[in-house]
């Protein structure tokens, strides 16, 4: 398992060893969602400048594996000053939220 935060709570890069890890950015971030449980999945990306892009059934750089996802999900995609790239999945699956990591290369 990968620590999310540390001690005082600022978000931590999940590169192992990284020197940076308390430094990071957040960059943008992906909705993932349906309007019903068994309708279509629609990806909307907003960069930092709020820029919303147009709703599509697909995102080309989605991180994460959504084959059990059973309803909404929200990407956050970040880097720390340490040149890594990560992303947070908060994924909602039968009432509970999930959250996974994965370093750029996705790992
Ligand atoms: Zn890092």
């Amino acid at each position: 398992m990968v620590r999310l935060t540390n001690a005082e709570d600022y978000l931590l890069c999940p590169e192992p060893g990284c020197v940076m890890a308390e430094w990071t950015h957040i960059g943008s971030v992906i909705v993932r969602g349906r309007p019903s449980e068994d309708g279509p999945v629609t990806y909307r990306h907003v960069d930092m400048g709020a820029k919303v892009s147009p709703p599509s059934p697909d995102w080309h750089d989605d991180p994460f594996d959504h084959t059990s996802d059973r309803r909404d999900s929200v990407i956050i995609m970040a880097t720390c000053e340490g040149g890594h790239e990560f992303a947070i999945h908060l994924r909602q699956n039968r009432g509970q939220t999930e959250v996974e990591t994965k370093a750029k290369g996705w790992r």
